[in-house]
C-alpha cells in the first residue's frame, strides 16, 4: 500500500472515530472493540458476555465479518441486539462501518456495544472505531508468539484475554511466556485466562466490564 493513501484513508478514518466516540459518550454507553485472529474465541466470548451480563447491563453487538452473518446469529439467540457488517472482503472494521452499525441499532438505555472485528491481529489495531478499548484475545492453541509478532495490537489493546486454557494439556503453548511477551509490550494490560467453553475464568472479564461501564456512566446520572 501506498503511504500517502494510507495516509489520507487513516485520517478520514480519525474524524468518524472521534464522531462514534462522542456519540457513545454523549449517551453513556461504554464500547470494546474485541481483537483477534480467526478461530480464538471471539464470538464465544461475546454468546457468553451477553448471556451473563445481558441481564443485567443493557447491550448491543456489533459484528464485523467479510461475508455471512453467523455470528450476529449465534449471539442474537442469547437475547442481544446485534447487527451484522459485511466488510466485502475488508479485513478489518473501519470507522465509517461501525457508525453505520451503531445507526442500525435501538440504543435507548444501552450502557455497553461489544463490536467483533473481522478475524484479524493485523491492520484492526491501526483503526480507531471511536470505542473506549481494544481488547485483544488470543487462545493457547495459537501458541505463545503472538505478541512478539503482532506487538501493535498489544500496545493498543487495555486487556487481553487468554483463551482455550483448558487445552493446556494438550498443546505446547507456554502460558508464561505469553503473557510475559504480551506484558513487555504493554505493563498496563489487565490479563485474563479463561475457557470460553467451560466458563472458566471468565468471572474476572464480567466484572471488569461492569467496571468499565460503569466508570462509563454520564456524571449527572452517577448521583
Ligand atoms: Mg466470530
Ligand atoms: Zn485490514
Amino acid at each position: 500500500m501506498e503511504i500517502p493513501v494510507n495516509k489520507s484513508i487513516l485520517a478520514a478514518n480519525e474524524d468518524i472515530a472521534a464522531a462514534n466516540r462522542h456519540f457513545l459518550h454523549q449517551r453513556g454507553i461504554y464500547a470494546v472493540n474485541l481483537i483477534s485472529s480467526p478461530g480464538a474465541g471471539k464470538t464465544t466470548l461475546l454468546e457468553r458476555t451477553v448471556a451473563t451480563l445481558g441481564p443485567e447491563i443493557p447491550l448491543a453487538v456489533i459484528e464485523g465479518d467479510i461475508e455471512t452473518s453467523l455470528d450476529a446469529d449465534r449471539v442474537r439467540r442469547h437475547g442481544a441486539p446485534a447487527v451484522q457488517i459485511n466488510t466485502a472482503g475488508n479485513c478489518h472494521l473501519d470507522a465509517r462501518m461501525v457508525r453505520e452499525g451503531l445507526a442500525q441499532l435501538d440504543l435507548d438505555g444501552v450502557k455497553l456495544v461489544l463490536i467483533e472485528n473481522v478475524g484479524n491481529l493485523i491492520c484492526p489495531a491501526g483503526f480507531d472505531l471511536g470505542e473506549h478499548e481494544k481488547v485483544v484475545l488470543v487462545s493457547v492453541t495459537e501458541g505463545e508468539d503472538k505478541p512478539p509478532k503482532y506487538p501493535h495490537i498489544f500496545l493498543e489493546s487495555a486487556a487481553m484475554i487468554i483463551n482455550k486454557i483448558d487445552l493446556l494439556p494438550y498443546c505446547d503453548c507456554d502460558l508464561a511466556k505469553l503473557k510475559e511477551g504480551a506484558l513487555r509490550i504493554n505493563p498496563r494490560l489487565r490479563v485474563f485466562e479463561v475457557s470460553c467453553r467451560t466458563g472458566e475464568g471468565l468471572e474476572k472479564w464480567y466484572a471488569w466490564l461492569r467496571q468499565q461501564v460503569a466508570q462509563s456512566e454520564p456524571a449527572e446520572a452517577g448521583g
